[in-house]
C-alpha cells in the first residue's frame, strides 16, 4: 500500500480558486447549472486536468470525464466525481470538493509518477442541485438510464417558471453539448467525496464519515386550487385563497417532519404562485414538497400522513389540492466492499471515522445502481450549515477526505494487475 499523500495546500488553494468563480459578497458561491459562472468553472476544471496530461470527453448531457492513462487502457477506469454547480447562495464546499479532491488525487498521482493498472477518470456530473433545472442529479440519471436523453433536454428552468430556455439549449451556449453518447460503459468502480451537509461528524468529534447508505426520500408537487376572484370585494367567508391553502400545507409539512423522530424530514422548499399580482385572490399555487426518514417504512407512514393531512384539508377548505409524486430515491445501501475499502483506508492514516447516511440526493446515488460504488463525507463546519455562503470546512477536513479517497482509488486502480 502507498504511502501517499495529497498536498494539503494545494487542495485548499485550488478549492478557493474555484470558489472565486462566481464568488457572492457573503463568500459563498452562485454557479447555477450551465449559467455562465458554470461555464468558466467547467472551463477551468479542463485547464487543470489537461495541464495534468488527462484528456477530456464531454458528453450530450455537458458530462465531463478527465481520463488518465492507465498501464491497460483496456481495463475499464476507476471513477472519481461529483458536480461544480451550486445552489443560487451556495457555499464553497458542497460538490465542489467532490471534484477538486479528483484534480488534487490525479495532480498527487503524478507528482510521485504513479502509473495504475485501471485509467482514472474524474468526472463533473451536470446540474446536480437542480436548483435551476429540475430534477437534480440530472447528468448522472441520463448516464445511468433512469432518465431519458429527450427528458433531461427538454427541462426548462424552475428559477423562472416563464422561461423557455432548456437544458439542450444552455448546453449549446456554453459549448458543453458534447458528442459522446450519454449512457452506461464499463466502469471498475465509482467513488463521491463530498461535505457531510449536516452537523453530526463535527460535533461528535469525527474527522470523517463513511457513507454507507442513504435515507429514503419521495418528492412531490402539490397543486392547490382554489378561485380567483376581487381582493377587496369578495366577502372573507366567500373566499377559496389557494396560498392560505398552501399557507395551512406547509405547516402541516412542517409538523409531519417533527413527528417521526430525529431521522424524520420535512420540506415546502419552493413555490409558484397564479396569478400573483396585488389585486386578485391567488387561485393556483404549486408547491415542491418532500419527506425523508432514515427508515423506508417509517418515511411511507409520512407519506401517508401527509397525503391524509392533504386531503383534509382540501375538504375543510373546499379547495382541490393534487399531490403528485416527481421523484423518489433511496434506501440505498453502498457497495459492501468499498465502503470497507474507505474505512480500512481512514483506520490506517489514524483518522477518527464513523459510518454516517446521507440524507440528500447525489449523484452517487444514480451511479449506485450500475457500479461498486461508496461516498465519503468530510465534516460541515458553523454548525454543520450547508447551501448557505457560510457553509465551511477545514484545510484538515478536506485533506483527510482526500487521503482516504487516494487510498481507496489506488487499491482500486491497482486490482487485476499482471
Ligand atoms: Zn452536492
Amino acid at each position: 500500500m502507498h504511502a501517499l499523500r495529497i498536498d494539503a495546500r494545494r487542495l485548499w488553494d485550488t478549492m478557493m480558486t474555484m470558489g472565486e468563480i462566481g464568488a457572492t459578497p457573503g463568500g459563498g458561491s452562485r454557479r447555477l447549472a450551465l449559467s455562465d459562472e458554470d461555464r468558466r468553472a467547467r472551463d477551468r476544471f479542463c485547464a487543470w486536468m489537461r495541464e495534468a496530461g488527462c484528456t477530456i470527453t464531454v458528453d450530450q448531457m455537458g458530462n465531463i470525464f478527465a481520463r488518465r492513462r492507465g498501464r491497460s487502457e483496456a481495463a475499464p477506469p476507476v471513477m472519481v466525481g461529483s458536480h461544480l454547480d451550486t445552489v443560487p447562495t451556495g457555499g464553497k464546499f458542497d460538490g465542489v470538493f467532490g471534484v477538486m479532491a479528483g484534480v488534487e488525487l490525479v495532480r498527487t498521482l503524478n507528482d510521485h509518477r504513479v502509473e495504475t493498472e485501471h485509467p482514472i477518470e474524474i468526472v463533473v456530473w451536470t446540474n446536480e442541485e437542480g436548483s435551476r433545472f429540475s430534477p437534480f442529479t440530472l447528468g448522472s440519471m441520463v448516464f445511468a438510464g433512469q432518465v431519458t436523453l429527450e427528458f433531461a433536454h427538454s427541462r426548462t428552468e424552475v428559477t423562472d417558471p416563464r422561461s423557455r430556455l432548456t437544458v439542450k439549449d444552455e448546453l449549446a451556449r456554453t459549448g458543453y453539448l458534447g458528442p459522446a453518447p450519454c449512457r452506461a460503459r464499463p466502469v471498475a468502480c465509482y467513488f463521491e467525496a463530498h461535505n457531510e451537509q449536516g452537523p453530526m461528524l463535527g460535533e461528535e468529534g469525527y474527522e470523517l464519515g463513511v457513507v454507507t447508505g442513504s435515507f429514503s426520500a419521495r418528492y412531490f408537487i402539490a397543486t392547490i386550487r382554489g378561485e380567483a376572484a376581487h381582493v377587496g370585494a369578495t366577502p372573507m367567508e366567500r373566499r377559496r385563497d389557494a396560498l392560505v391553502g398552501a399557507a395551512r400545507l406547509v405547516l402541516e409539512i412542517n409538523r409531519i417532519g417533527k413527528s417521526y423522530g430525529a431521522d424524520g424530514r420535512s420540506n415546502a422548499p419552493q413555490i409558484e404562485l397564479a396569478p400573483n399580482v396585488r389585486g386578485v385572490i391567488p387561485c393556483e399555487v404549486k408547491l415542491a414538497c418532500d419527506v425523508r426518514h432514515s427508515d423506508v417504512e417509517t418515511m411511507k407512514r409520512m407519506e401517508t400522513e401527509l397525503r391524509r393531512t392533504t386531503a383534509g384539508l382540501a375538504e375543510e377548505l373546499g379547495m382541490e389540492i393534487a399531490l403528485d409524486q416527481y421523484y423518489e430515491f433511496g434506501p440505498i445501501r453502498f457497495h459492501d466492499g468499498m465502503i470497507q475499502l474507505l474505512r480500512d483506508a481512514a483506520t490506517r492514516l489514524g483518522y477518527r471515522w464513523r459510518d454516517i447516511l446521507t440524507v440528500a440526493g447525489h449523484d452517487a446515488v444514480s451511479m449506485n445502481a450500475l457500479y461498486p460504488t461508496a461516498m465519503i463525507f468530510v465534516p460541515s463546519r458553523a454548525g454543520g450549515i450547508s447551501h448557505n455562503e457560510r457553509e465551511h470546512s477545514t484545510p484538515e477536513d478536506l485533506a483527510a477526505g482526500t487521503n482516504v479517497l487516494l487510498q481507496a482509488v489506488l487499491a482500486k486502480a491497482e486490482e487485476g494487475r499482471a
